[in-house]
């Protein structure tokens, strides 16, 4: 806890004891800017790199010898070692729409508590404090991207590979290869959305915990295929400080499932009941 958000309000002596802060989401654009800031670069080397890799497959297939294979091969790589490069300027970027993100979440965060408590505390918090859970975000989409990269390019050699075996005609592979590289740009874009809801939810729990509320309520993401058990939880009340009984949270928070896009909003209580 670094300030008590609690005893602040408690002083006013407020006639209603108990308040539920409004959800902090952020807005659908900060998902589409991780897209376009990170994963789009790496989906536009591959398709900036088709000519190039069909070029070298017309060719070898018009002269089809032994070591064609690899002079393929070494095209699709040559393409790789390009988004490869990307990485060093992944993790400036990553790290400049973390900054982004952070921002906006404290300003939701800061109108959100003062709705319930009239308390302004934007002059109490800092992007410092967040620094530590935005830096494991921005590793773990280091990893994501790089995955992202790696899918495409095994999807691509082997359309490749299994062309030149077939000898297949240059459009169809071309047609393979375009496929694999829609296939990396839906992936990328479902896993920047995922992204942005898990960090979204991340910080929901770390300013609550910093401003000392324990106390949460579990609101359902009102996605069209949900997971029953957290549908059954929208509203349910939680406490961190739980060890048992009902309010003791479930191992598995909200937003930490494959798309789950559940989240949390903060409930303070002037009395230890709510
Ligand atoms: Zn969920």
């Amino acid at each position: 806890m670094r300030y008590n958000l609690r005893a602040m309000f408690a002083q006013r002596k407020p006639r209603k004891r108990t308040v539920t802060f409004d959800k902090v989401s952020l807005p659908q654009t900060l998902a589409s800017d991780l897209y376009a800031q990170v994963y789009a670069l790496v989906i536009r080397e591959w398709s900036a790199g088709i000519p190039a890799i069909m070029a070298e497959y017309e060719r070898s297939l018009s002269e089809l010898t032994t070591d064609t294979a690899a002079e393929v091969s070494g095209v699709v790589s040559s393409v790789e070692a390009g988004a490869a490069l990307l990485a060093v300027t992944v993790k400036i970027r990553l790290e400049r729409w973390a900054a982004q993100i952070e921002a906006a979440h404290r300003r939701r965060w800061v109108a959100a508590i003062k709705r319930a408590t009239s308390i302004d505390v934007a002059p109490i918090l800092s992007p410092a404090d967040m620094r530590v859970p935005l830096q494991t975000v921005v590793e773990r989409n280091v990893v994501l991207v790089s995955s992202v990269n790696t899918q495409a390019k095994d999807r691509i050699a082997d359309a490749v590979l299994r062309g030149l075996s077939e000898k297949k005609a240059p459009r169809e592979v071309a047609k393979e290869i375009r496929g694999a590289v829609e296939m990396g740009r839906a992936r990328a874009l479902r896993i920047a959305s995922d992204q942005t809801s898990k960090v979204s939810e991340t910080l929901n729990e770390e300013r609550r915990t910093e401003a000392g509320l324990s106390t949460w309520e579990w609101v359902h993401s009102g996605k069209k295929h949900p997971r029953e058990d957290h549908k059954a939880r929208n509203g349910k009340r939680y406490d961190d400080d739980a060890k048992s009984g009902s309010y003791k949270p479930p191992a598995v928070r909200p937003g930490q499932l494959p798309f789950c896009g559940c989240t949390s909003r903060a409930v303070l209580s002037v009395d230890s009941e709510f």
